[in-house]
């Protein structure tokens, strides 16, 4: 098979949660620009509907679905009606996310007395853990379910769930509130079950792990502080923090029988930032 025939994933579809804004829009895009349908599922329903209508006018197939990721009843109905409208489910991607903020350090550098360990509140612990690791655990659970339907439903077997991580998953972030790091860390060793797991039903299952990309994550710092970009920029073995349009050729090989035999991968996309060899300010 050629090359390029491999990324063809036009007339196929995809699901994308918290599709509104960064990473998951992009990842919407990049289904949209290859030519399958997307829903954009989203916790903001203004955003995912503002971008559907976009992506409809740029002739994408594209719909916006309301769900919290905390909540599994909205996260099967996203999959559900999904299935309804466009027949089945190729493509999901587990990605919704957020840093519930107190980190270890302030943004200047000085210890946080609120982002250490024997004052962190609980409350942030355990809505972070809710989003940032049973979130993805919930839309994991609710594409297996119907992408085990697919061959009934459309005569494609199986499909592809791409979850989003991070390299917080590897190395310690002490920026990024602190139950970010261990979800993620979740994250990854999930996306490993499940792979292992949902193989024998032509599902393939794996990882993306970005380091810092320009999105709304944190308040949209990176895009506010130009101050802060120029540091983090000087912080990357890669020069530069990435912008999103950065992430859509990896989301289209994992998303396309490209990467027919990626199964279990925590594909890292982060400048080089884990390498642990950062340069000095
Ligand atoms: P973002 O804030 O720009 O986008 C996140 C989207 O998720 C928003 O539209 C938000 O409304 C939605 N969302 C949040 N909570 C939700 C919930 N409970 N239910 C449904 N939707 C919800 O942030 P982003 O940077 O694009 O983050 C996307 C993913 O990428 C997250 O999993 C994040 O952890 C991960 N990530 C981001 C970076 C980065 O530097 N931007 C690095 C590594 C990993």
């Amino acid at each position: 098979m050629k090359t390029l025939d491999q990324f063809d994933i036009a007339g196929r579809s995809g699901i994308v949660t918290g599709a509104a804004s960064g990473i998951g829009l992009a990842y919407a895009e990049t289904l949209a620009e290859a030519g399958a349908k997307v829903t954009l599922v989203d916790i903001d329903e203004e955003g995912a509907e503002r971008e559907a209508e976009r992506l409809r006018g740029e002739g994408a197939e594209a719909r916006a679905v309301k769900a919290d990721v905390r909540n599994i009843d909205e996260v099967a109905a996203a999959f559900d009606s999904h299935v309804e409208a466009y027949g089945s489910c190729d493509i999901a991607f587990a990605n919704a996310g957020y840093d519930a903020g107190e980190g270890f350090w302030t943004p200047e550098g000085k210890r946080n007395p609120k982002g250490q360990i024997d004052v962190y509140d609980m409350e942030r612990w355990e809505n972070s853990i809710n989003v940032n690791l049973s979130g993805i655990f919930r839309t994991i659970r609710e594409a297996a379910r119907v992408m085990k339907q697919n061959e009934a439903n459309s005569g494609r077997r199986g499909g592809s769930i791409i979850a989003t991580s991070s390299n917080a998953a590897i190395v310690n972030e002490a920026i990024v509130g602190l139950p970010y790091m261990p979800a993620k860390a979740g994250v990854r060793h999930l996306v490993r079950h499940a792979a292992f797991e949902l193989a024998a039903f032509g599902i393939r299952v794996n990882a993306i792990a970005p380091g810092p990309f320009v999105t709304n994550i944190g308040g949209g710092w990176l895009k506010k502080d130009p101050a802060a970009k120029k540091a983090w920029d000087a912080l990357m073995p890669a020069g530069s923090v990435a912008e999103t349009y950065q992430i859509k050729p990896l989301a289209l090989l994992l998303a396309s029988d490209a990467g027919s035999y990626m199964i279990g991968s925590h594909v890292m996309i982060d400048g080089g930032m884990a390498l642990g060899g950062v340069k000095p300010l």
